[in-house]
């Protein structure tokens, strides 16, 4: 079956007991026991609840993977992620990475004696000469937040393979819809469902998928372990957003499309970051491992007062932070977002002062161009 179908019924037969067309929200933390050890696949809601795993397997059917796993919120998923590995273990980390993937490698995995390398990971040889004997795990984001660098997903799955480690991609800004990392040879997915997953920012979760029972097995023991588990009603909430996820990504892309293009030819936009437009640095690498290039651009307004201007003007766009709702968020990554990386990190990374990051929604794209029209022109 193809993508939209699978987003609406895979792992989502109706209730067996009951015929409910929809997954319901099994509300239990235990289940009965017909005898000793006689019961029906579920004894304890943290290790296993059927909403979660209609979920679990709905997700992995969309990264073309062979098994899912839901957690509490991404940070949770990546955290789990990282108790595979063990004191000593070697990560390679994009060095634009997600704010609170650094803050959990840095301040608490580290202490904890797992080494990480942050590596600008959209260069192939880099990755290859970061590479030790002890390097189990590349850990990428691409496209990455909010410069929107990509990453050549295959090129990291041949480094590792070749060394024995595994690839792990963050895919929340893509979402499957648009880029599926385990077909471009990765080992693991990691979602932030709080995001375009879930889609109507009424919700925090997050997902790992893998294509191989083991790796599988020895996540469903961390998940069970560590116990940050995604709640019945949370994966009753990302089921349901899923299963218009074509249709919403199919409009981020359009519109996104539309404002990024309005954005480059604007006289008062200096750049504009988004990996659609012929003029981003790797559109080429783009066209090949996405099949589109969603609702996150960036732009560039040339300094800290006209940020300000343009984010207190905006009347549609809410200046809010997280990304991937139905609604279009507006945020100045400096302040917000990338608040706490270093002022020279920041630099380095092309995260200036003047920066305006935008999650385009699906609403009428002229009433977003319009409203980000009327802002830019609050610019002096
Ligand atoms: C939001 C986000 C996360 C963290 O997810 P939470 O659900 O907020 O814990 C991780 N990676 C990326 C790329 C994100 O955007």
């Amino acid at each position: 079956m193809r993508f939209d179908t699978r987003a609406i019924h895979a792992g989502q037969d109706p209730d067996p007991s009951t015929g409910a067309v929809t997954v319901p929200i099994y509300q239990t933390s235990t289940y009965v026991q017909e005898g000793l050890g006689q019961h029906k696949g579920y004894e304890y809601a943290r290790t296993g609840n059927p909403t979660r795993a209609a979920l679990e397997s709905c997700m992995a059917s969309l990264e073309s993977g062979s098994h899912g796993v839901c957690f509490a919120s991404g940070m949770a998923a990546i955290t789990t992620l990282a108790m595979l590995l063990s004191a000593g273990d070697h990560t390679i980390v994009s060095d634009n990475t997600y704010g609170g993937t650094f803050r959990v490698f840095d301040k608490v995995m580290r202490r904890l004696g797992l080494e990480f390398s942050y590596v600008d990971t959209s260069d192939p040889e880099l990755v290859r000469a970061a590479m030790r004997p002890s390097t189990k795990m590349i850990f990428v984001e691409t496209p990455t937040n909010p410069v929107m660098r990509l990453t050549d997903i295959a090129a990291m799955s041949e480094i590792a393979r070749e060394r024995g480690a595994i690839v792990a991609v963050d895919n929340t800004f893509m979402s499957p819809f648009f880029q599926r990392p385990i077909e471009q040879g990765a080992d693991v997915v990691v979602h932030s469902t709080t995001k375009y997953l879930n889609g109507h920012s009424d919700g925090v979760g997050g997902a790992i998928v893998v294509n191989d029972a083991d790796l599988a097995d020895r996540l469903y023991f961390l998940q069970n372990a560590a116990g940050a588990i995604l709640s019945p009603m949370d994966s009753f909430l990302v089921l349901r957003g899923i299963k218009t996820l074509g249709l919403r990504m199919r409009q981020h892309d359009s519109n996104g499309r539309k404002v990024a293009s309005f954005l480059s030819e604007h006289p008062k936009v200096q750049s504009v970051y988004y990996p659609g437009l012929a003029s981003h640095p790797q559109h080429v690498l783009a066209l090949r491992q996405m099949s589109g290039f969603g609702g996150m651009i960036a732009f560039e307004t040339g300094s800290l007062e006209n940020a300000r201007a343009v984010l207190e003007a905006v009347q549609l766009c809410a200046l809010a932070e997280s990304l991937g709702g139905v609604e279009t968020l507006i945020c100045h990554p400096a302040s917000m977002t990338h608040a706490s990386v270093p002022p020279a990190d920041r630099e380095r990374l092309g995260i200036s002062d003047g920066m305006v990051r935008i999650s385009v929604g699906i609403e009428d794209v002229d009433d977003i161009v319009e409203d980000i029209d009327r802002a830019l022109s609050a610019i002096a």
